[in-house]
């Protein structure tokens, strides 16, 4: 048991979920090393949703609520992480959940389906078609989600993918703690900020923005600029940095 009072406790929860996940054979030990990275991300961002976040979460509200076929798209990491959240974002977005990982096997897919369906997940994993371009099994996907998504949210997702789903028409939405990485970069919109705060912010605007007009939703797309916001998520590391060294 980790003590509440303990001043990493949030973060020491979120890892044991992870290694839990390890031994449900959802989360795999390369998941361990990602998650990882973003925690080092976290830790020089200050451990909060700045308002770059903000920004682009709300634009990732906007273009799901405006989107023909929203899918969210899940992997060992998000399931463990976030199964709840993931639910209700999915009900009030009105979007599907699909199954995508990067180290496939049936038997790993079939577990995380189990896993989500404690939550009352019925995620679409038939895995019956192919992204064309992609070597990896990212590019195996359901004919009912992914493949006929115009908008797919795609929490720790690696570059390739991204690219791919780009070229295949697709708008993409990143969740990543690292403001430099590939996927960042290719993303339409890149949330910088820690998928257990991320989800349960965009929920919160998703209920928000659910009655804002068409016109509204769209003034919210229309002046988003991700460069500028993954800019901006650069100078909050800086600026982070700079205000710890002066308190030092
Ligand atoms: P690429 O540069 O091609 O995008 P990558 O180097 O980022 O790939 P991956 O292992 O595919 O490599 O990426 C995992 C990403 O997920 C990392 O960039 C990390 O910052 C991010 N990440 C890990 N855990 C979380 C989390 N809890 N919330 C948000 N982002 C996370
Ligand atoms: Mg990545």
């Amino acid at each position: 048991m980790i003590p509440r009072d303990h001043p990493r406790y949030e973060s020491l929860v979120t890892r044991e979920k992870l290694v839990e996940g390890v031994k449900m054979g959802i989360t795999t030990l390369q998941g361990l090393i990602a998650h990882g990275r973003g925690e080092a991300f976290d830790y020089i961002l200050g451990e909060k949703t700045k308002d770059f976040a903000l920004k682009a979460e709300k634009t990732a509200v906007a273009m799901m609520l405006l989107a023909k076929h929203p899918v969210i798209s899940v992997n060992g990491n998000t399931a463990i992480l976030v199964p709840d959240k993931i639910k209700e974002l999915a009900e009030i977005l009105n979007a599907k959940i699909e199954i995508n990982v990067f180290h496939y096997s049936k038997e790993r897919v079939a577990k995380i389906a189990e896993f989500l369906s404690n939550f009352g997940i019925d995620a679409l994993c038939a895995g019956d078609s192919e992204l064309e371009g992609l070597s990896s099994a990212r590019r195996i996907v359901d004919s009912r989600g992914i493949l006929i998504a115009d908008v797919v949210l795609v929490p720790l997702e690696d570059g390739d993918r991204c690219e791919i789903l780009k070229k295949n028409g697709k708008k993409v939405i990143a969740i990543d703690l690292n403001p430099l990485s590939r996927t960042a970069r290719m993303a339409d919109v890149t949330i910088v900020d820690n998928i257990i705060r991320a989800i349960p912010k965009m929920i919160e605007l998703a209920k928000e923005m659910m009655n804002m007009s068409q016109g509204e939703i769209e003034e919210i797309i229309r002046t988003y600029d991700n460069k500028k916001i993954l800019s901006e998520a650069i100078d909050g590391i800086i600026g982070y940095l700079e205000e710890t060294r002066r308190s030092l």
